[in-house]
């Protein structure tokens, strides 16, 4: 079976909805057709010169990358810089190029669930919970069609909140309505005036879900005119941002704790402040570069916050409050490469896709 690269996007869109990205993030596809055929995929965190040699080696006509391979807008593409010799090169030999990075993130699913995995840590919430997921939509159904119209809204996604699906708020009452000489009434005739019993459907649903929700109301609504509402409401769905919040199965020192962290995630070194003392159980993390954090994490009472590019004058933040632990920001990242990878095995069994063996990480330790 022919799969494009519009499926694989698509999926990983459904792992992590493009709506989840920070503002400043360039996501998606960077290089490339929607509807290329693909062959083999490589899946890189950043897309050096190497990694685009590798992808040619093995013949992989989609590169998957976490970093943006370009990040700001660029004015001319001459190849000044290695971002902008691999854009010219995978041009030039049909390479599609698409970029899943804040929004792997933010989802639950996503780059945290792989650590705390790692970490057998039980995940409350997000440390960072993003606003403006939710939105909630009214519409207005005559009785005969309002299981019809409730359960199309509820399949295409609608009334999920957190453990409980199918939620709805459902009432009674009597909608109105006069066509003019051109409308084709589903109930009455036109140029009539005309009250019908119908049903108020209240659901609410992740907001990029907007066009299969609104997609699902319009095939399965009677009316010529179909009556809805759309909100975005302020409620904070707690599982979709940046970072977490999560609970070690025991409590350790803070020393069997740095023990625990190196050898579970595989660290040459870790950069830490000042040991307080205290029992660690209570983790902060973010992934990549966190420093804004802190504060986030000791308001929220973490015992520790793990992260990555800390300055000097971050690690004086601890206050003796708490411990805080820069891993390095591609140790805090590497793991996404299986968890795509592993991602997307399942769900395209025919297509051969693989990690990039490049060691990407900038930075070297001499120890
Ligand atoms: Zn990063």
């Amino acid at each position: 079976m022919e799969v494009l690269v519009r499926d694989i996007a698509e999926e990983l869109e459904n792992l992590a909805p493009r709506e989840y990205a920070e503002s400043y993030d360039n996501i998606g596809l960077i290089v490339g057709s929607y509807f290329q055929k693909v062959k083999k995929i490589l899946i890189t965190l950043d897309l050096t010169e190497d990694v685009f040699s590798e992808s040619i080696h093995k013949n992989c006509n989609l590169i998957i990358s976490f970093h943006p391979v370009l990040f700001k807008s660029i004015k001319s593409l001459t190849g000044n810089t290695f971002s902008e010799r691999v854009v010219i090169s995978a041009l030039k030999n049909d390479i599609s190029i698409y970029v899943i990075h804040t929004n792997l993130d933010a989802s639950w699913q996503g780059t945290h669930s792989y650590i705390s995995k790692l970490l057998q840590l039980n995940r409350e919430k997000s440390l960072f919970p993003k606003n403006g997921t939710i939105k909630k939509l009214t519409t207005y159904v005559p009785i005969s069609y309002s299981d019809k119209v409730r359960n199309s809204l509820f399949n295409a996604g609608a009334g999920k909140i957190s453990n409980y699906s199918r939620c709805s708020y459902n009432f009674d009452g009597f909608g109105s309505f006069m066509g003019n000489e051109k409308s084709k009434p589903f109930f009455g005739k036109k140029e009539h005036f005309h009250m019908e019993k119908e049903t108020c459907i209240n659901v609410v649903f992740s907001s990029h879900k907007l066009n299969l929700i609104k997609e699902a109301l319009f095939k399965s609504h009677p009316y010529e005119e179909v009556p809805y509402e759309i909100y975005n409401i302020e409620n904070i769905n707690p599982y979709i941002g940046i970072g977490i919040i999560g609970f070690l199965i025991e409590e350790m020192n803070e020393y069997d704790f740095l023990l625990y962290l190196r050898n579970r995630m595989n660290l040459l070194c870790i950069r830490h402040s000042i040991l307080i003392g205290k029992k660690i159980k209570k983790i902060a993390m973010i992934a990549g570069s966190g420093s804004f954090g802190i504060e986030k994490a000791i308001k929220e009472k973490a015992h520790v916050f793990i992260s990555s590019d800390f300055k000097y004058h971050d690690f004086f933040k601890s206050e003796k409050k708490i411990l805080i632990v820069d891993i390095g920001h591609y140790e805090s990242e590497k793991f996404n490469k299986n968890l795509l990878k592993s991602f997307l095995d399942k769900k395209f069994t025919h297509i051969p896709v693989y990690e990039s063996e490049i060691h990407t990480n900038p930075v070297k330790y001499f120890y």
